[in-house]
């Protein structure tokens, strides 16, 4: 019989992932996505503690989802960061909780919620599996009905910057045979996907520690040569790792979109060794320019963390600094927040918040206008658009992304969803821009597979 499950998810684009991995394989015991918690005979947090501290979201969470478990008898769980971090604890927290499920225990999920069905066992799940058992390919079985997907290449990280819980709640880097990760491209250009972005915490680690010789460039060569696909994407790459064959990569490889999202973290010298970064903004600079003088309209986009331990108005000024030289495209900006277990927590001299807020919001004012000025960059060109879906906006409107990521509202119907048509930008916004296509009669850009096949 079918059941339902209901997923939560909180946190970067990795544990969203990973939700999509957990409905792929649960799918295959029968249980079906619900959107509506109420319907749900399986609900599931989520979890995330990168940069925020979710503990009271999953105990908020599970307070609301109480009731459901006492009146319809549904299995609450909780998996990610948290699960992983807090394992047994929080079963003997939460009487009402019947599962915790680690980082690397996804797979097991199916059998474990058989056994919390057959004899109402709590089961807590969160050992590392040397094996990398948990990066085993889960495809899908039910038709997408989307034009993109993630695909995991890695997990795990070994870089231990002294702000971040990553090696702590994901493990050390493993990486996945090259095989699989292929398979699973073209399973999903089967289902109709034309972009990939493949994911990992330094994808410029991949290929480490497997069986066979490879890069990640070698990687990005072979799915640039999958039939079918139109677009590639990666995330994310640590600066220090980010090696020259990579960089060619960005002029050799025709699906392979001009768009890096770099994380710099602080301009300051003194903070990029405290943070163990493994870089100079000089370093971080050449790169850019290398990036830059190879591919010019390359996008960049980078993480900035403000208020770490010891940052002094003087590192504030060196990261403005940076950004103002580098003029991102986009600019992810977050205060410090310690992590337990991490070295960071342990520093003394902790930034106040109020320090904290106030470098944020002169930070996020420049990068504003830097992101309004380099969207207005696009004005009157003619950009190839690979169309997602309906606008949020408008009924009349598709939406789609340029190669750069940026997104671009026009006037369309759903016939356009999964083509590369080739729209001129009218006006930039903030977030998105506005674009027309150039004929009444649509005509796809020369790369678009769609009109080539027929
Ligand atoms: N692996 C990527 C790298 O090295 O650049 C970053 C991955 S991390 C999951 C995503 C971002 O979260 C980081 O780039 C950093 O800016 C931010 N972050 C991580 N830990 C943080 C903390 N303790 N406080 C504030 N921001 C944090
Ligand atoms: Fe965290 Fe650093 Fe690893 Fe990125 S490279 S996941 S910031 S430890």
């Amino acid at each position: 019989m079918e059941k339902r499950v209901y997923v939560e998810t909180y946190g970067c684009q990795m544990n969203a992932h990973d939700t999509e991995r957990i409905l792929r394989l649960l799918e295959g015991s029968h249980y079906l996505e619900t959107k509506n918690a109420q319907e749900a005979d399986f609900i599931l947090i989520n979890t995330c503690s990168v940069r925020e501290k979710p503990e009271h979201k999953v105990y908020s969470a599970l307070g609301r989802y109480q009731w459901l478990k006492e009146k319809k008898g549904a299995i609450l769980g909780v998996a990610g960061c948290v699960a992983q971090q807090e394992g047994g604890r929080l079963l003997d927290r939460i009487p009402y909780l019947d599962m915790v499920i680690g980082t690397h225990a996804i797979p097991m999920l199916p059998q474990l919620l058989q056994k919390i069905e057959v004899s109402g066992e709590r089961v807590c799940e969160t050992a590392f599996d040397p094996e990398g058992g948990y990066l085993k390919t889960i495809l899908p079985q039910e038709p997408l009905h989307k034009v993109k997907s993630y695909v995991t290449i890695m997990q795990g990280c070994d870089h231990f910057c002294s702000f971040c819980i990553v090696p702590y709640v994901r493990g050390r880097e493993r990486s996945r045979p090259s095989r699989e990760i292929i398979e699973e491209v073209e399973r999903l250009v089967e289902m109709g996907v034309k972009e990939v972005c493949l994911l990992g915490q330094n994808v410029n680690g991949y290929g480490k520690g497997l069986k066979e010789e490879i890069s990640f460039s070698k990687l990005l060569h072979r799915v640039n040569e999958i039939e079918g696909l139109d677009r590639i994407r990666f995330t994310t790459s640590h600066p220090k790792d980010l090696s020259a064959e990579l960089i060619q990569s960005f002029s050799k490889l025709k699906k392979l979109c001009e768009h890096i999202h770099l994380p710099f973290q602080s301009g300051s010298d003194k903070m990029l060794k405290a943070m163990h970064r493994g870089y100079t903004k000089e370093s971080y600079l050449e790169k850019i320019d290398r990036l830059k003088k190879l591919c010019p309209s390359m996008a960049v986009t980078s993480d900035v963390i403000v208020g770490f331990p010891g940052e002094e108005e003087k590192d504030f000024e060196d990261t403005l600094d940076l950004i103002q030289k580098v003029r991102f495209d986009d600019l992810f900006s977050f205060k410090y927040s310690p992590r337990q277990g991490t070295r960071a927590a342990q520093f003394t001299e902790q930034v106040e918040e109020k320090v904290k807020q106030d470098r944020l919001s002169v930070l996020q004012g420049i990068q504003k206008e830097i992101t309004l000025q380099k969207n207005q960059e696009w004005e009157g060109r003619v950009e190839e658009v690979l169309v997602e879906g309906r606008s949020r906006q408008s009924d009349q409107d598709v939406t789609g992304r340029t190669r750069s990521n940026r997104i671009v509202n026009f006037e369309g119907d759903l016939s356009f969803v999964g083509r590369l048509i080739p729209v001129r930008i009218t006006k930039a916004y903030p977030h998105s821009l506005r674009g027309g296509i150039l004929d009444s009669e649509v005509t796809c850009s020369p790369q678009c597979l769609h009109c080539q096949s027929g």
